[in-house]
């Protein structure tokens, strides 16, 4: 018995999602004539009440076409020091778009408008020119905490007031959405390009979206081009997103309730500190020394459970729908019954 806990990336597509993609009406993206992919485009920038949308493999690939758009070389973008932005995307905001990143200390994986404005710089001629903003929601290395629609239209008129243009890495925004309950439809407008995963806590194989404005959106068609991520009958992918998008948000509780089963078994382990004080998919948390991070993840594997040591003390399991209540039960066993 294997359980996954390792990232929401490891979803399998369902026997539905399957039959969707194989019965999907096919095109060639590349001249906008693979009806699935405008279907999807649609949907969603109709669900986030942006104007349009663009498909493309990766959400690394949203955040670098949105990055490029958004500034110009010998710019800085300003982003919390845990973002995906800044850790995980090899540095690309200075290989494709040639600017500086800020990474500010931010609460939790937060920033406010305070924090920003320590780190807007003076026009001068030898500052960078501080231009973007990008904020994450849920954020993934602070442990899946997440900002509030209200905290997020304050950086928005923050940003505004500065001219400053803002970008959501949304890679799990669904997560906060169910939690939250506000919506999306007023979220999207908040920012200039918002990025969403459908390959995450969705489940879709492949496949992220970056919505704007449509004059943004064609820019962003050019950018995808230069970076190779024009695609041709990717509708057999994008059958897939909508397939996420119709059936598997509102279950995203369930990956929310599972990730507190476990947060409830570890905080009785003398062994464990620090849990992350989130509410979302994501369960992290601190071991205490003679137990370091390698240790705890070798232990856990010995019982069949897979998680990620973070950091040399630090763990992360991540909830999603392959993961059944049955198995989080086995899980909280485990925890209970190991002598760690
Ligand atoms: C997963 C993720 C991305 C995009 O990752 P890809 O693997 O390139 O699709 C972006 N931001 C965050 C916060 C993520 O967790």
């Amino acid at each position: 018995m294997k359980i996954n806990l390792i990232s929401d990336t490891v979803t399998l597509p369902c026997e539905g999602m399957k039959k969707a993609m194989i019965t999907a009406e096919l095109g060639d993206d590349v001249f906008k004539t693979d009806p699935t992919i405008v279907k999807l485009e649609a949907h969603a920038a109709e669900m986030f009440g942006m104007e349009s949308a663009l498909f493309c493999p990766s959400g690394t690939m949203t955040n670098q076409i949105a990055i490029n758009l958004l500034t110009r070389p010998m710019d800085e973008l300003i982003c919390d020091e845990n973002s995906h932005v800044f850790h995980y995307e090899n540095a690309a905001y200075a290989r494709h778009s040639g600017v500086g990143l800020y990474a500010l200390k931010g609460k939790n994986g937060k920033l406010s408008p305070k924090l920003i404005e320590s780190a807007i710089r003076p026009l001068t001629d030898w500052y960078p020119r501080s231009s973007l903003v990008v904020i994450e929601n849920s954020c993934n290395k602070a442990g899946g905490t997440h900002y509030s629609l209200e905290e997020m239209k304050a950086l928005s008129e923050y940003c505004r007031e500065k001219g400053l243009a803002i970008h959501l890495d949304g890679a799990r925004i669904f997560n906060v959405q169910v939690e939250e309950n506000f919506s999306l439809s007023e979220l999207g407008p908040l920012f200039d390009t918002v990025s969403i995963c459908l390959s995450k806590g969705l489940g879709a194989p492949v496949g992220s979206l970056l919505l704007g404005k449509s004059q943004q959106i064609d820019e962003a068609r050019r950018i995808r081009k230069a970076m190779g991520g024009g695609m041709r009958q990717s509708g057999i992918l994008a059958a897939a997103g909508i397939f996420a998008l119709e059936n598997n948000i509102e279950r995203l509780t369930q990956d929310h309730h599972h990730a507190n089963l476990l947060k409830g078994a570890l905080a009785k382990l003398g062994t464990v500190e620090n849990i992350r004080d989130a509410r979302t998919n994501i369960v992290m948390f601190d071991v205490r020394p003679p137990m370091n991070a390698d240790l705890f993840t070798k232990s856990l594997e010995e019982c069949g459970i897979l998680c990620t040591a973070f950091g040399p003390n630090t763990v992360r399991m991540v909830t999603h729908k392959d993961i059944s209540t049955e198995d989080i039960h086995y899980c909280v066993q485990k925890l209970e019954k190991i002598h760690w």
